[in-house]
C-alpha cells in the first residue's frame, strides 16, 4: 500500500500513479515533509489525516512535532488521533506529554493517552494514571492494570475490519478466493476497488483543492457513477466537488460535454495519464477489469483453479465474452464455454422453480438459492452495471 503524496489518496501496488489527483508515488522524504507542514496548518481535519497517517508509517521523526500538536491543540479528536499515533510510534520521548494529557486532556484523548502510555511500558505515568482513574473509561482502566502487571496484553483499540486498498492485493489470489461467490467475482472485485475510492474520494475532496481541480478537468462523473457516489456520500466532499464542477461547466454551458460517451469508449492504455474527458471511476474500473481479467486469463492454465472455478458461480456474460476474446481456440476455450454453459444451466433450472414457486404462492419452500436466483440471474446477463463489465474492451480513445 502506498500514500499519494499530493492528495494522501490510499492506493493498493495495482496502481502506478494516483487515480484521484495523477501524481506519481514521489520520495517518501518528501510526503513526510508535507505531512510535517500540515501538522502547523491549524486546519483540524488535515492535521487529524496526517496524524492518523504518520502513526501509520511509524515515523520516528517526527515525534517531537507529534508532542508538539498535544501541548498546543485544543481540538478533542486531533488531541486523540495524536495520543494514538504516538503509541503506535512507539516512542519513549512521548510519555511526559502524554501523561500531561491524561491530567488534563479531553475525554477521548485521556483515554487515547492512556492506551500509549501502556503501549509504552511507561510505569512511571501509574501515579498520574491513578489519579484520574475514575474518569477513564475500561481502556484507560486497562492501561493501568497492564501497567501494575495485572493484564498480561496492553489495551487496544478495536481495529475497523481492515480495507484492501484499491487494487491492492495479489489479484491471482484474491480471485481463488473469489470464485467459489454467488456473483462474478471480476465484478465483486471492481466493486470493492469502487468502494475503496469512494471511502477516501469526498474526503479528500474536501481537504485538498487538487482533488477538486482534478475532477473539474475530468469534467466530473458519468451518469451512473455519480448516482453512486450520491448514494454513498452526503458529505461536504460531495458539495465541494459539484460546487467546483458546476462552477467549470457555467464557464461554458455550451461546451461542456454530456454524460454518454464517458467510459464508454476509453482505451485503458491511454486512460492512465490522461485524465480530461473521463470519469474517475470509469477509468478506475477500466484499470481494475483489465488486471482481473489477465490474472484470470493465467489462472485458468491451472487445474485446482479451474475445479474451483467450475464449483462456483463463474463470471457475468460481459466478463465472460471479454474472457473468451482472449483465450486462444483450444481446449481451454472449450473448457470455458462448458462451464459457462454449466453455470447458466444450472441457474435456468433455479430460475424455473423461482417462477413456479412465486407463481404457486410456494415462496416458502424456496430455497436459499432459489430466493435469489432472479438476482443471480440479472447479474450472470448484464453484470453489476457500477463495474461497467466489459469497459476494458472498448478501444476507441476517448479520454
Ligand atoms: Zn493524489
Ligand atoms: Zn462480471
Ligand atoms: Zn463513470
Amino acid at each position: 500500500m502506498w500514500y499519494c503524496s499530493q492528495c494522501w489518496a490510499e492506493w493498493g501496488e495495482g496502481v502506478s500513479r494516483c487515480l484521484i489527483c495523477d501524481a506519481d508515488p514521489g520520495p517518501p522524504e518528501v510526503f513526510i515533509g508535507r505531512l510535517a507542514e500540515a501538522l502547523d496548518s491549524g486546519n483540524d481535519a488535515l492535521i487529524q489525516r496526517a496524524v492518523r497517517i504518520l502513526g501509520h508509517l511509524g515515523t520516528r521523526e517526527v515525534v517531537p512535532h507529534l508532542i508538539a500538536v498535544l501541548k498546543i491543540s485544543d481540538n478533542e479528536f486531533v488531541l486523540e488521533g495524536t495520543a494514538r499515533a504516538l503509541g503506535a510510534i512507539g516512542d519513549r520521548q512521548a510519555v511526559a506529554a502524554l501523561s500531561d494529557t491524561v491530567r488534563s486532556g479531553p475525554r477521548a484523548a485521556r483515554e487515547a493517552a492512556a492506551v500509549a502510555l501502556a503501549t509504552l511500558g511507561a510505569t512511571e505515568a501509574l501515579t498520574d494514571l491513578r489519579r484520574v482513574e475514575k474518569v477513564l473509561g475500561a481502556l484507560g482502566l486497562h492501561a493501568i492494570e497492564y501497567l501494575e502487571g495485572r493484564q498480561p496484553q496492553p489495551p487496544a483499540f478495536t481495529q475497523e475490519p481492515p480495507r484492501r486498498a484499491v487494487l491492492e492485493g495479489d489479484p491471482t489470489v484474491l480471485l481463488r478466493e473469489y470464485s467459489n461467490r454467488p456473483t462474478c467475482p471480476i465484478c465483486a472485485l471492481m466493486l470493492e476497488d469502487i468502494s475503496g475510492f469512494l471511502a477516501q474520494w469526498p474526503h479528500l475532496a474536501a481537504l485538498f483543492s487538487v482533488v477538486r481541480e482534478r475532477l473539474r478537468q475530468s469534467d466530473g462523473f458519468c451518469g451512473e457513477h455519480l448516482r453512486v457516489v450520491g448514494e454513498v456520500t452526503s458529505s461536504q466532499g460531495l458539495g465541494a466537488v459539484l460546487s467546483a464542477w458546476v462552477a467549470h461547466v457555467a464557464q461554458s454551458p455550451a461546451g461542456a460535454s454530456n454524460d454518454t460517451p464517458h467510459g464508454e469508449a476509453c482505451d485503458p492504455a491511454s486512460a492512465l495519464p490522461g485524465i480530461a474527458g473521463c470519469c474517475p471511476l470509469c477509468r478506475l474500473c477500466m484499470i481494475a477489469e483489465r488486471r482481473y481479467l489477465e490474472a484470470i486469463n493465467g489462472l485458468v492454465n491451472d487445474v485446482s483453479f479451474r475445479e474451483a472455478y467450475s464449483a462456483g458461480r463463474g463470471v457475468c456474460m460481459p466478463h465472460f465474452r471479454c474472457l473468451r476474446s482472449e483465450v486462444p481456440p483450444g481446449a481451454l476455450r472449450r473448457w470455458l464455454d462448458q462451464t459457462q454453459n454449466a453455470h447458466l444451466e444450472r441457474l435456468v433450472i433455479e430460475m424455473r422453480s423461482y417462477t413456479r414457486k412465486h407463481e404457486q404462492r410456494l415462496r416458502h419452500e424456496m430455497t436459499h438459492d432459489e430466493r435469489y436466483a432472479a438476482i443471480r440471474a440479472l447479474r450472470k446477463l448484464r453484470g453489476n452495471p457500477t463495474v461497467k463489465p466489459g469497459i476494458s474492451a472498448s478501444r476507441e480513445p476517448r479520454c
